[in-house]
């Protein structure tokens, strides 16, 4: 069995709001003990020939040993609900409903993803059948949550049975941050490997290479929780601990494969 370190939802150069070449993000998470990225490009703007391209990227990419899954982020035709699919479904076209996403992702044996629930109050607007035919939700996504993860979305995650994801939402340096998926893998560890393990549940969202759930009870939760509900006073000091968190990622013990 391989144990891999996957950084999840990541923007590339392919989506209209990052300027990353795909093959720069994935050296630079490489270099900081990753083992994979799941790759979450926007649907706006995308064609099936795009994504065709996306896919062979990421196929290319992972030739180097280092695990790109190609995936999109879809948006509902509102714009408040966001959608990451990770794995090889055909593209569905732009800003389908969330129930004709999720449906898609399961038919092809992709993961359908709640993203951000924060994002636009998104979660006063997802409904029980949302939550039921998802296959996860982000419960930390560094670029809308900060530096602490989402009450709301792990409640919803645990009543659900949903994979509790941890998401950079990579755009840019600002991202970067030690959370992974640590995903268990039977057998060779290949893309649909990967996705297939996501899918079945072997996998575990951490922070600072630590399971979520322990790392919330001790001093980095306290920490967390009181530095983000501060953080529109306390900006500075919030800014100095996301340092001293980044730099700790350092440290963190590399997974073996
Ligand atoms: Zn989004
Ligand atoms: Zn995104």
């Amino acid at each position: 069995m391989a144990r891999l370190r996957v950084a999840a939802h990541i923007h590339s150069a392919f989506s209209d709001d990052c300027d990353w070449p795909l093959d720069r993000i994935c050296r630079t998470l490489r270099r900081q003990g990753y083992h994979g990225a799941l790759v979450c490009e926007h649907d706006r703007g995308m064609t099936a020939d795009s994504w065709e391209r996306i896919r062979e990227e990421c196929a290319r990419l992972s030739q180097s040993g280092f695990l790109v899954v190609p995936g999109i982020e879809y948006q509902d035709p509102t714009h408040t609900i966001h959608v990451p699919v990770y794995g090889p479904a055909p593209f569905l076209g732009s800003s389908p409903t969330v129930q004709d996403v999720l449906s898609h992702a399961r038919a092809h044996a992709a993961i359908g993803v709640l993203a951000h629930p924060r994002r636009r109050d998104a979660y006063q607007v997802l409904t029980t059948d949302d939550l039921r035919l998802a296959s996860g939700i982000e419960v930390w996504n560094r670029k809308y949550d900060g530096i602490r993860p989402n009450d709301w979305a792990f409640e919803q995650a645990s009543t659900h049975g949903l994979i509790a994801f941890t998401a950079l939402d990579f755009h840019g340096p600002r991202q970067f941050f030690p959370l992974s998926m640590d995903v268990r893998v039977e057998g060779e560890p290949t893309v649909s490997n990967v996705v297939s393990a996501i899918a079945a549940g072997a996998v575990a969202p951490t922070v600072l290479g630590a399971a979520l759930e322990h790392a919330l009870t001790g001093t980095f939760g306290t920490t967390a929780r009181w530095a983000e509900s501060t953080r529109a006073r306390m900006a500075p000091g919030v800014r100095r601990l996301e340092a001293a968190v980044s730099n700790t990622r350092q440290r963190v013990p590399r997974l073996k494969r």
